[in-house]
């Protein structure tokens, strides 16, 4: 049995492939274009998935759909996605009947923690608190093995936990919210009012063909000694450390994984924000909680694609 896997984001799309083990047999990558309407996306992603079952026939038997945005996972409805600027879209309804094969859509996040869950944990721990740290912040949980989605499906919206009131201005629209400091948006804006001489950074520390100052560049700068860029990434792991403690006295996950480009500069903000769970005066939760840190680039396409295997079989 293999199972596709949809990641769909803001910028791009991707599709997988994969065996109950989670190896990759195959994959697609599209631009999202989501300017030209839902309708023409879900053809595009129809005739991918045509593709794939000329190749693997009926050994396809489900897919699973993870969208940037709130989703309603009962009716397979992205409601709001800031992103793509859609609102009330069926996706896997339509996609079902196009394909013939049984969807289950959830949030990109909660498809991350799916993947965590298989993937790096191989089901051995069975709470598990996932952070996505892109340009934005996104979470899920799976809590005694399962997927939790709260009353309406929105549960993990972690990313706008108020730690700072009246702090920075968050996407989201309001204020003070754990993505307005630690997406990576809210850090190079915090960087860039650090740091004057952004040029000269862009020079000195950014990767060759990516002249850009961005989380890249800034994890660079602070590998080779510069105190503004240690002092970035320091404030990062600060203010990171003040959502995950509440998190983690809320859930007492066993497992906590970051993922997501921010979670490379790993060695930068790791410190500060384990100072913050270790100063926590309920200790036990902080002591037994293992905290993982996931380079993979995959984790929300394959767990998708594992969940669509283990849930959308009807
Ligand atoms: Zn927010």
């Amino acid at each position: 049995m293999l199972g596709i896997g949809i990641d769909i984001g803001g910028t791009n799309t991707k599709l997988v492939v994969v065996n109950r083990a989670g190896k990759l047999l195959a994959h697609e990558r599209f631009r999202t274009e989501a300017s030209k309407g839902s309708g023409f996306f879900i053809k595009r992603l129809a005739a991918v998935v045509e593709g794939f079952k000329r190749d693997y026939g009926r050994q396809l038997v489900s897919i699973g759909i993870g969208a940037a945005g709130d989703v309603d996972p009962e009716r397979g409805i992205l409601r709001f996605s800031p992103n793509l600027a859609w609102r009330s879209v069926k996706i896997a309804g339509p996609l079902e009947k196009l394909t013939g094969l049984p969807c289950v859509m959830e949030n990109d996040a909660n498809m991350a923690a799916w993947g965590a869950y298989e993937l790096e944990l191989g089901r051995k721990t069975a709470d598990i608190l996932t952070l996505t740290m892109g340009t934005g912040i996104g979470s899920g949980m799976i809590l005694a093995g399962k997927l939790y989605h709260g009353a309406t499906g929105s549960a993990g919206e972690a990313g706008h936990l108020i730690i700072e009131p009246d702090g920075r201005p968050c996407h989201c629209g309001g204020r003070g919210c754990l993505e307005a400091y630690c997406g990576s948006y809210a850090i190079m804006a915090r960087a860039r009012e650090l740091i004057k001489n952004e040029a000269a950074m862009v020079k000195k520390f950014s990767a060759p063909g990516h002249e850009k100052f961005n989380t890249i560049c800034l994890t660079n700068a602070a590998a080779a000694g510069h105190a503004g860029a240690r002092r970035v990434w320091a404030e990062t792991g600060h203010y990171l450390g003040m959502g995950l403690a509440g998190l983690i006295l809320l859930l007492n996950p066993g497992c906590v994984v970051l993922t997501g480009g921010v979670s490379r500069a790993r060695k930068w903000f790791l410190p500060a924000m384990c100072k913050i769970l270790n100063d926590q005066q309920i200790k036990t939760p902080f002591e037994k909680v293992k905290i993982k840190i996931s380079d993979s680039a995959d984790l929300g396409s394959h767990g998708a694609a594992l969940f669509g295997l283990e849930h959308g079989l009807k």
